[in-house]
């Protein structure tokens, strides 16, 4: 089943939204596979947004990743790559649908409370930056045959 990381970012932390994050992410469906609250690394700040190195926000982007503790989450479903996105919502808030996290939970584009992979190679990648194998459990949920 496919797998995809998502972080809680250090705002949603900080806005005590940790709770009604993993609350929608349960109810969609998705498998919490993996999850730890954790303090991003300078270091692990850019190698995981290298791919925006370049960009004029890239300085301000790590300062925010590394001011406070994160949620981070691998989730199982399945599309949960594409679809955990949808659930997250456009990089903005201010474009996001209602009903997304972002377009729900936030302002702006700087502060906009979550993470999520955008592909399978980004998924894979980052699960491996944030955990370790033994972090990540093979388990069955007694409903899921009610969701498949
Ligand atoms: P996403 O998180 O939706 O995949 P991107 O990969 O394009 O979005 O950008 C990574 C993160 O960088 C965004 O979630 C946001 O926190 C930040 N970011 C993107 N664009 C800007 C911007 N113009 N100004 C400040 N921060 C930005
Ligand atoms: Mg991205």
């Amino acid at each position: 089943m496919e797998k995809t990381f998502l972080m809680i970012k250090p705002d949603g932390v900080q806005r005590n939204l940790i709770g009604p994050i993993v609350s929608r992410l349960e109810n969609k469906g998705f498998k919490i596979v993996g999850a730890k609250l954790m303090q991003v690394s300078e270091d692990l700040a850019k190698t995981h947004y290298q791919e925006h190195a370049e960009k004029p926000f890239f300085g301000e982007l790590v300062d925010f990743i590394t001011s406070g503790p994160v949620f981070a989450m691998v989730l199982e479903g399945e599309n949960v790559i594409s679809t955990a996105r949808l659930v997250v919502g456009s990089t903005n808030p201010q474009e996001a649908a209602p009903g997304t996290i972002r377009g729900d939970f936030g302002l702006t584009v700087g502060k906009n409370i979550i993470h999520g992979s955008d592909s399978p190679e980004s998924a894979e990648r980052e699960i491996g930056l944030f955990f370790d194998k033994a972090e990540i459990l093979d388990y069955n949920l007694i409903n899921k045959d009610w969701i498949y």
